[in-house]
């Protein structure tokens, strides 16, 4: 097929995620192949992969161990069902993942992507307590402005009113409580946007604990809901009131996890331990769909018995434990301890915070948000009263198109523009990749703003 026949035939077909059509109309793209931190597409125009093709991949494309373990395991097999059987891979991987998460987990539970990984934490914990005839802890616990994923279970436990709003009534009733943003509070001040943050969070759990199962956060730094990170030491209170209300602390770390914060698990950074725990994005390199749900020993416990007693997880879907991606995910892995890949991301993301300042300083950014590898930009039409772009003038998404037309790809979270680059991206390929942040947002807030004001 010709490149153009390519072209007009996705727009036929295709229905692409989180996607207006008619975006992708006006502004198509389509990916050919991939080298290192590069992207190729059809016509042979090459992009920097400014966002881990969407907050996934750590060492860059086509890495050479991983196509190699790729190919070997398909000398083996590729796929046999993980319902009643276990498979090679999926026991060397589980193995490796409870070595290096935090202690307290210590059983694997796979499935295929975030959503999934969660959608099992949140069954998980509510039927961790049907269990223990503790009947009325059934109801979850939320961050404002969270995500953890598109299934309905995962946006019952999500908060993002642009994705979720529409489908209220389908949702299951979750509570919610403040997140606590110091960008966006009236003082500004993180302490004070903690406190009351934890405040909050302690009276809903003082009134409501009893019917409380579980509380879902991410780890460290809210992903979607716009790069937020959370203030020191906000994470850890969490997890205390959890343990003194005895709810379950389920920590998604999809999008964190891998070392993209400069920890192998965010959570390290406050040296918390959560009773579940989910890993999808980085856990295969960026390759290939897997994820899992961690747990303790305590909470499989809960599940064990003989069969009459109905406490079985029936849960499940049709290529979970994967081969292919579970040995993906193990050479993945060995990676991290061949290439020191967590420590470089510390250093690596103390020469992006450098780069950034010039970002900082620009009239319309309101905001620069980082952990690690992660990053968000925000921009606002007045720097001062922090006065948002009226949404939809999409500054955010213009800047991006720019960016791609500069030799870059990233996707923006409303007016966040978000850098998030492969771990393995080398020093020259993160300046090179500011630059055109930089040059994107200038233009973006000054020529398309003024243009269309
Ligand atoms: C991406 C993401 C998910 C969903 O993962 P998918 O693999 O896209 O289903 C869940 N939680 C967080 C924090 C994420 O960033």
């Amino acid at each position: 097929m010709t490149p153009d026949q390519l072209l007009s035939k996705s727009k036929q077909y295709l229905w692409l995620p989180f996607t207006q059509m008619k975006d992708y109309e006006r502004d198509p793209l389509i990916i050919e192949s991939g080298d290192g931190v590069r992207l190729k597409d059809i016509y042979g125009n090459v992009y920097l992969d400014g966002n881990s093709s969407l907050w996934l991949n750590i060492h860059g494309h086509r890495k050479k161990e991983l196509d190699e373990a790729i190919k070997k395991q398909l000398d083996k097999i590729a796929h046999s069902t993980l319902l009643g059987a276990a498979n090679v891979p999926s026991i060397i991987l589980a193995e490796k993942l409870i070595q290096i998460s935090p202690q307290r987990l210590k059983r694997v539970f796979y499935s295929d992507s975030g959503a999934e990984a969660v959608e099992i934490a949140v069954k998980m914990a509510y039927q961790y307590w049907q269990n223990k005839g503790i009947k009325e802890k059934t109801k979850f616990v939320t961050l404002g402005n969270g995500y953890h994923g598109d299934t309905v279970g995962t946006m019952s436990v999500g908060s993002i009113d642009l994705y979720h709003k529409v489908y209220t009534s389908l949702l299951f009733d979750a509570f919610v409580a403040p997140f606590p943003s110091a960008y966006h509070h009236p003082s500004g001040d993180e302490k004070t946007a903690k406190e009351e943050a934890l405040h909050s969070l302690r009276q809903l759990f003082s009134n409501h604990h009893h019917e409380i199962a579980g509380m879902t956060v991410e780890s460290m730094v809210q992903g979607a809901g716009g790069m937020n990170v959370m203030p020191k030491g906000y994470l850890k209170e969490v997890e205390n009131l959890c343990r003194e209300f005895d709810i379950l602390f389920i920590v998604d770390e999809v999008a964190t996890g891998f070392g993209r914060t400069g920890k192998m698990f965010a959570v390290e950074h406050e040296g918390v331990q959560p009773d579940i725990m989910t890993v999808a994005k980085g856990l295969t390199g960026g390759y290939l769909p897997v994820a899992a749900t961690l747990t303790t020993e305590e909470v499989y416990e809960a599940f064990y018995g003989e069969y009459e007693e109905l406490k079985t997880l029936f849960h499940g879907h049709s290529y979970t434990g994967n081969q292919l991606g579970c040995a993906a995910a193990i050479a993945n892995l060995e990676l991290y301890e061949k290439e020191n890949i967590v420590q470089r991301v510390q250093e690596k993301s103390e020469y992006v915070s450098q780069l950034l300042e010039k970002v900082s300083l620009l009239e319309h950014v309101g905001d620069v948000r980082q952990l690690g590898l992660i990053c968000g930009i925000e921009l606002v039409q007045n720097k001062q009263t922090k006065e948002p772009y009226p949404w939809e003038k999409r500054v955010g998404y213009q800047a991006t198109l720019k960016m791609r037309e500069l030799g870059m790809i990233t996707r923006p979270l409303g007016d966040v523009v978000v850098f998030m680059p492969p771990l393995a991206a080398s020093y020259e390929n993160l300046k090179q990749m500011v630059d055109i942040l930089y040059q994107g947002i200038l233009w973006a807030t000054t020529e398309y703003a003024i243009e269309h004001a």
